[in-house]
Order: C-alpha cells, then sequence, then structure tokens
C-alpha cells in the first residue's frame, strides 16, 4: 500500500505557486487577489477562512477579508458581493459557507461573477466543467484529480465508486471522473443515501471515492484488493487522548483498509491540504 501524500503534494503545488508570484512581481503584472466573506462566527468556518487567507500570505498573494454580522440581509450581501465583483483589483471571491438560514446559498453563488468563482461552485463552470471547457474546477474534486495525476493512477476504463453526491464533492468528482481526460475516462457509479447494499457497489470498485460525512463508513470487507481509496471525509470524532478533545478521522476505516489497497489517502495530510493548495491555483488562473 502507498499512501497519496496530499499534504506534500500541496506544499510542492504551492510553492510553483509561489514562483509564479514573484515572476509576477518581477514582471509588474498583476498579483493575484482573493477576497474572502465570512458572514456569521461559525468557528469551524473562521477556521477554514483563517487557513485560506494564511495560505495567500504564504505564497505571496493579496489577501481581503470581508466580514459580515449573521443578521446581514440577503439583499445587502448580494449588494456587497456586486461591489466586489467590480473591482478590478480583486481576481477571486469566495463565499464561506455555510450561510444563515434567512439567504438563498444558490442566489449568493449565482451573484458571483464566475470569472471570480474561485470555488467554482456557480452554475456557469459547473456547465464548463460537463463540457469539458476551460473553467475553475470546484476545489476539492480538483484536488484528487492533482493527486491521481502525481502518482499516474490509471482512471481509463477503471470501475470508480463515488459515495456521496453533495455539490461541492460527489457530483462534481462524479463527472470529473467520467470526462473524456486524464484522470477520467473512469467508468463511474455514484452510491448515495438511497444506495441499497452500499458494499456491493463498493467492492466491485477499482477506484472508492468517498464524500460521506459518516466517520469510518467504508470497512475492509467493503473493499476489493488492490482499490484505489480517496477519503475525501473529515470527521470529528472524541478522543480524550488529544487535548483538544477530539481527533480527524475519514469516511474510511484507514487502519481496516490499508493493507488490503493499493494506494490511500490519508486523514488529515491527504484531500484537505489539497482543497486549498487548488483554490490558490483556481485564483492564479483566475488572474492571468
Ligand atoms: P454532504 O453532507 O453535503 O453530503 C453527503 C452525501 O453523502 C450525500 O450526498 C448523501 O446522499 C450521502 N450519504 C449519506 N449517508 C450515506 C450512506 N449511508 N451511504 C451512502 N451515501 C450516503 O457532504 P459533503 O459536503 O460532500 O462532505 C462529505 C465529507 O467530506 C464530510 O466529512 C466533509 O467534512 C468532508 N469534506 C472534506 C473536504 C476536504 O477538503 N477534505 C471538503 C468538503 C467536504
Amino acid at each position: 500500500m502507498q499512501i497519496l501524500d496530499g499534504k506534500a503534494l500541496s506544499i510542492k503545488i504551492k510553492n510553483q505557486i509561489k514562483e509564479e508570484v514573484s515572476r509576477k512581481k518581477d514582471s509588474g503584472a498583476s498579483i493575484p487577489h482573493l477576497c474572502a466573506i465570512l458572514v456569521g462566527n461559525d468557528p469551524a468556518s473562521e477556521t477554514y477562512v483563517r487557513n485560506k487567507i494564511k495560505s495567500c500570505e504564504e505564497i505571496g498573494f493579496k489577501s481581503s477579508l470581508f466580514r459580515y454580522e449573521s443578521s446581514i440581509s440577503e439583499a445587502e450581501l448580494l449588494h456587497q458581493i456586486d461591489v466586489i465583483n467590480n473591482d478590478p483589483d480583486i481576481h477571486g471571491l469566495l463565499v464561506q459557507l455555510p450561510l444563515p438560514k434567512h439567504i438563498d446559498v444558490s442566489k449568493v453563488v449565482e451573484k458571483i461573477d464566475y470569472r471570480k468563482d474561485v470555488d467554482g461552485f456557480h452554475p456557469m463552470n459547473i456547465g464548463r466543467m460537463a463540457k469539458n471547457l476551460p473553467c475553475a474546477l470546484p476545489a476539492t474534486p480538483y484536488g484528487i484529480l492533482k493527486i491521481l495525476e502525481e502518482y499516474n493512477i490509471e482512471t481509463k476504463g477503471k470501475n470508480c465508486v463515488v459515495v456521496g453526491r453533495s455539490q461541492i464533492v460527489g457530483s462534481p468528482i462524479s463527472i470529473l471522473m467520467s470526462r473524456p481526460a486524464y484522470p477520467g475516462n473512469a467508468t463511474v457509479t455514484v452510491c448515495h443515501s438511497h444506495t441499497i447494499d452500499l458494499a456491493s457497489y463498493t467492492r466491485k470498485a477499482d477506484i472508492i471515492i468517498a464524500a460521506v460525512g459518516i466517520p469510518q463508513l467504508i470497512k475492509a470487507d467493503m473493499v476489493k484488493e488492490g482499490a484505489v481509496i480517496i477519503d475525501v471525509g473529515m470527521n470529528r470524532i472524541d478522543d480524550a487522548s488529544k487535548k483538544s478533545g477530539f481527533r480527524l478521522v475519514g469516511d474510511v476505516d484507514f487502519n481496516e483498509v490499508k493493507d488490503k489497497c493499493s494506494y490511500i489517502t490519508p486523514v488529515p495530510g491527504g484531500v484537505g491540504p489539497m482543497t486549498i493548495a487548488c483554490l490558490l491555483l483556481n485564483t492564479l488562473q483566475a488572474t492571468n
């Protein structure tokens, strides 16, 4: 079994972006500028946004954080997005999710200028992705493709089972894995909460991509010998031995599955760090 080291790959990608930024600086070209909008003070969202801003600083991007109270009206938020859309100095805009219940997420995502949509969630980008046209890919699926590419994992003709059909991971990665491209050209099955007998699908898979949010759902007896395992799950479980009182585990039971598979992404250190690296790649591409 080989570990798919997303952390190492994310550092490599960030260093490549850093070099590109310094070339831009030397030539007087625009420096990528990522803007994040954070509504309210959800602790997990605070951490995600902080990490994104910190990564921007590390690689020489400009960054801005616009914070709003959770009481902001939908109309006001949409107006603020418009202001950023029209600011030529800002190249990438992300709105940290989730948003308060009174705000329609679809309206917010659709309001972002799709050319600045570095999360790759805008219907224009999703449509272009489905048509295999150049676009900003959703950052987590993009990170998965980068991992498969880095380790030269064959995907053509493979049986790929995606577990989960969310808008941000399961659904887009299932489209990407069946695209006529590399990585892609796989025969993809999407399993979800209404799937009957999940194991009967995963046992036939050459590649399993798990994006469910259920700790250690995928057990060894659900996995074929030699399968490639991409574990997107990031679940907190209680752990009294940790100072924080919890630890992160994936949707795959790593200890059970590791001796049966050919490749596996660890949690943490697999898909997670690649998501931020790919967000930065999308911002760089939005600047060019
Ligand atoms: P989500 O809650 O939006 O979707 C979960 C999906 O799992 C749904 O499509 C549902 O139909 C499916 N599902 C639920 N129970 C199931 C079952 N028993 N069998 C099969 N399918 C089932 O989740 P999401 O936003 O895609 O996130 C999934 C996991 O990935 C979470 O742990 C999340 O924290 C993690 N995540 C990680 C990253 C990263 O950067 N590594 C990014 C996004 C999400």
